[in-house]
């Protein structure tokens, strides 16, 4: 007889383990109270769109849409992806259902995208997001807002080690007189430049400036800078932004590189980084996107969000030693014979109406008194409730604690086990205290 292979998961994808949910709930669960604190309310948009839609916003020239993507031909021919990022499918969603036209939004999502990129550390093909995305707000006050709110996140979360680059890329027509004079200079050079640069050159010279090949960084060091390049009033934004900043305490570096990789950007562009998850090291990234409500066919409409990739904040908390725990049961409820079980099921119902996150695992699967008190072990819970053939017939319940081995094993009738169970509660957080 032939052994059956059984199937792995895909390259690039993972797995999220029990032992690991912990920590992926109680950062979920920071943002979406930090969130509701600053009123940003959540939009859940669908994991496919139209492949139009992506080409459209992202850029067709961008690494997302040239070979990042996960597109396929629907049954019908259309053609479809998986969303790479959220920011596309969110306006798409605001101006399908007339969220954006005229009116303030604050939003926010969170969940998995897609991209074909070469797997490594940090990068995966499919990893998770939140996103913020706000809009009909113009000033740089919302742009420190959402800074002000990452900032307050890692403060939270008690993560070290990351630090905000800021930049400005300007307005549509200054980027294009910038444009001009980057071609200029990298043409000087254009020896130096990789395949991939000398492709970009022609396509989207300003990427050139994101590259991550150590061999241009000299070239790049001494490349004019955008913010030379800015016009009066993405000046005057970016000035105010510094000075907000600098209000609120939140330290910043400038840096002229940063252009972010995608092309829906305008004004204000910002990341946190960190040293200490290699070379994917960017946290978080976001920015001003003016241009893209009108771009995706609605009005004109100012927009600023951010990106937060949700896989590295966890690293850098595991690399910091920030952990998690489930809490572990309270009580394990063994219940030794038939009898026993329908006494023990019922009793456990009772127990959970009356006492409100009532931590209880019921034994199922039966097994002798020896193979139940293993589980109970195992199961980390502090205190085991024990039914027998006996127990049934007094109508009674043994405790045993199970974590201290001082504390007595004793038996009571099962009408005071809802008010035991409280009183050993309030003894154990008074003992917390
Ligand atoms: P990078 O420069 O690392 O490729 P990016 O500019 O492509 O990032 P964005 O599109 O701005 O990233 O996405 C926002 C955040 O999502 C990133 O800062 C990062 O934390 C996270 N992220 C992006 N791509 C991946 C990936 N393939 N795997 C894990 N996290 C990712
Ligand atoms: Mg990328």
């Amino acid at each position: 007889m032939s052994k059956i292979r059984s199937i792995q998961s895909i390259r690039g994808v993972h797995d999220i383990l029990p032992h690991q949910s912990p920590a992926w709930q109680y950062l979920e669960n920071c943002l979406r109270e930090l969130m509701h604190e600053y009123g940003y309310a959540e939009i859940r948009m669908p994991i496919m769109e139209s492949t139009e839609l992506f080409k459209r916003s992202i850029g067709e020239v961008t690494d997302i849409v040239e070979k990042e993507m996960y597109t396929f031909t629907d049954r019908n021919e259309s053609s479809l992806t998986l969303r790479p990022e959220g920011t596309a499918g969110c306006v798409r969603a605001g101006i399908q259902h007339g969220l954006l036209y005229n009116q303030q939004q604050r939003l926010w999502y969170m969940g998995p995208m897609f991209r074909r990129e070469r797997p490594q550390k940090g990068r995966y093909r499919q990893f998770h997001q939140i996103g913020v995305e706000t809009f009909g707000m113009k000033g740089p006050d919302i742009d420190a807002e959402l800074i002000a709110m990452t900032a307050r996140l890692w403060r939270r979360l008690g993560l070290k080690q990351i630090q905000l680059e800021l930049n400005s890329i300007g307005s549509t027509a200054s980027r294009q007189a910038y444009r001009a004079v980057l071609v200029d200079y990298f043409s000087q050079h254009e020896s130096l430049l990789d395949e991939d640069s000398r492709r970009r050159l022609t396509t989207n010279p300003m990427r050139i400036l994101d590259s991550k090949n150590p061999a241009l960084t000299e070239l790049l060091t001494h490349a004019p800078s955008i913010i030379d390049h800015l016009d009066e009033a993405s000046e005057a934004h970016f000035e105010r932004l510094k000075k907000l900043l600098d209000a609120m305490h939140i330290p910043y570096i400038i840096n002229p590189r940063l252009v972010r990789g995608l092309d829906y950007y305008s004004k204000t562009v910002f990341e946190w980084t960190t040293r200490e998850l290699g070379s994917q090291g960017t946290v978080c990234g976001g920015g001003r996107y003016d241009g893209l409500v009108e771009q995706l066919g609605s009005k004109q409409t100012p927009a600023c969000g951010f990106g937060m990739g949700m896989e590295r904040v966890l690293s850098l908390m595991e690399a910091q030693g920030i952990t998690q725990n489930a809490p572990p049961p309270e009580y394990f409820l063994m219940m030794i014979g038939d009898n026993a079980q329908l006494t023990g099921m019922q009793l456990a119902e009772q127990l959970r109406d009356q006492i409100s996150d009532l931590r209880l695992i019921c034994n199922c699967g039966g097994g002798s008194f020896k193979a139940q008190i293993k589980r109970a072990d195992k199961s980390a819970a502090r205190y085991a409730l024990i039914i027998g053939d006996d127990e049934v017939k007094m109508k009674t319940i043994a405790i045993k604690p199970l974590r201290d081995r001082e504390a007595q094993q004793i038996s009571l009738p099962q009408t005071e086990l809802a008010m035991t169970i409280l009183s050993q509660r309030n003894k154990a957080t008074n003992n917390n205290d």
